[in-house]
């Protein structure tokens, strides 16, 4: 049992760099963390400075002695023991304890070892030289309450990136490599009906679900490291996108994004939505939105997110989201009001509305049309390239644009199809989008020679296309 002892302000440490609280002018020193002893004889103390060091050496904020530490204890205690720290990371706060001692800095009976740093949590107890040798508790201001042991025992969670219209994504840091990731929380609520149907309450369906979307590997498909799914929330683990949505990128152009860069954007998404639909899975939710770039540059990484949704969430809250509207969705899905069986085609035809958006900066349907619903305009594939938008595109990229957004699903382009469109007969493309992603994942090379060191075999289970 750890005895906690209630906190004052220590005397023994050095208050050299302050951090005043600017908003109430005072001087207030800025307390980040406390350390409470769960020994008798140790002061506790607020955590006021960037680092904060325990040892026998008198310069140390604790120094332990004779006085408040038994002999036994006091031999394996080094000069300096442990160093805790916080960084101001990416607008984050992170809290470290370094390891400096010969014998040994546990934490919730872990070794740290010598050298090395982890990141520290509310509530994790601090040990020296033995794990039964519990010295202090680690608390925290910024404490990741209500999160489930999976996600808290392995993640430190910080500030908020974005909300969307299923809940709210924050930053993570894996406490044991320091890596960053985004952690997606879907809350379960009346609007949301997650695993309405019998069969998805299956815990071993969703357990083989999860599998499949945590082995999915392609550099154009957002990797998702864990998946939690409790009875209030689903959590999703994601490999951090920092250079933003493909909808700002579209938006911060007045008439689309140029043709060439928009090319390399478009071109990724089609391989990712080409390995998705290899491993059997049909994405459903489309749109610049679910669309990230790794930097904020031109020729950028771009991966494909939240395709792993309709496994976890109501079929037509993914299609439709609660506010939303279905501007991304396929003719067959509002035929059938989401009720029908469909075809990967559905995200053939998202794709080409994607296409049309990037290019002219504009949708193919409008809300505004005075004669016909949105609805009708999609599913009759009623739509225009105004000269005013398209006046900078090529007619080849339209020419593509037409034959996706082709209302019969048997008569639209397929992903492999598209790949093969004349658009894509780009060598500088497909040398810029090898060069970023690796040219083994180029599915259809034309025949240009992308990359001169790589050897291919006959039977490599490279995926090639073309003839
Ligand atoms: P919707 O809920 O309609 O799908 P959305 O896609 O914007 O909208 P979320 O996917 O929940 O909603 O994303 C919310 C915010 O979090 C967005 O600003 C998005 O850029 C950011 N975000 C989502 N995933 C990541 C990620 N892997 N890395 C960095 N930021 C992310």
């Amino acid at each position: 049992m750890v005895e906690v002892i209630p906190c004052s302000l220590p005397d023994t440490q050095s208050q050299k760099e302050f951090d005043w609280n600017e908003e109430n002018d005072i001087n207030v020193p800025k307390v980040w963390g406390w350390l409470y002893p769960t020994r008798l004889h140790l002061k506790p103390l607020d955590l006021v400075n960037s680092t904060f060091t325990l040892g026998r050496s008198i310069d140390c904020d604790i120094v332990l002695n004779g006085q408040n530490i038994t002999p036994n204890i006091l031999k394996i205690v080094s000069k300096r023991h442990f160093k805790i720290y916080r960084e101001d990371v990416d607008q984050s706060t992170i809290m470290y304890l370094e390891d400096c001692s010969y014998n040994g800095t546990f934490i919730n009976g872990q070794r740290v070892g010598k050298g090395k740093k982890v990141i520290l949590q509310n509530g994790d107890e601090i040990s020296i030289g033995h794990p039964s040798v519990r010295v202090y508790v680690f608390k925290c201001i910024c404490d990741s309450v209500h999160l489930p042991k999976e996600i808290s025992s392995k993640y430190v969670v910080t500030r908020l990136l974005g909300t969307g219209a299923c809940g709210e994504v924050k930053l993570v840091w894996n406490k044991k490599t320091c890596e960053k990731y985004a952690m997606k929380k879907i809350v379960k609520n009346k609007f949301m009906t997650i695993l309405k149907k019998p069969q998805a309450n299956d815990p071993a369906r969703i357990m083989n679900e999860v599998k499949i979307l945590k082995s999915l590997n392609h550099p154009c498909v957002i990797h998702m490291e864990d998946i939690v799914d409790t009875e209030d929330a689903v959590y999703i683990i994601l490999e951090l996108m920092e250079g933003g949505e493909l909808f700002d990128r579209i938006v911060s152009f007045n008439l689309g994004i140029p043709e060439p860069d928009a090319k390399i954007i478009f071109y990724q998404i089609i391989l990712a939505v080409y390995y998705l639909h290899q491993q059997g899975i049909t994405h459903r939710d489309l749109k610049p939105e679910n669309i990230l770039l790794s930097e904020n540059r031109p020729d950028t990484i771009v991966k494909v997110s939240d395709f792993g949704l309709s496994k976890f969430v109501n079929e037509e809250t993914v299609l439709t989201t609660v506010c939303g509207t279905p501007m991304y969705v396929a003719p067959e899905i509002l035929l059938t009001k989401g009720r029908g069986s469909y075809t990967k085609q559905i995200d053939v035809w998202s794709l080409g509305v994607i296409l049309y958006v990037t290019l002219s900066g504009h949708l193919p349907f409008s809300q505004d049309d005075p004669k016909l619903t949105l609805a009708e305009q999609i599913t009759k594939g009623i739509y225009t390239f105004p000269y005013s938008c398209f006046k900078n595109v090529s007619n080849t990229a339209i020419d593509l644009i037409k034959k996706i957004l082709v209302v019969d699903p048997t008569k639209r382009l397929t992903v492999e199809e598209i790949l093969k469109h004349p658009w894509f007969n780009d060598e500088i493309l497909l040398s810029k989008v090898s060069r970023l992603i690796g040219s083994e994942h180029i599915v259809c090379d034309f025949g240009f020679n992308l990359d001169e060191e790589q050897v291919f075999e006959p039977n490599s289970k490279r995926l090639r296309i073309c003839n």
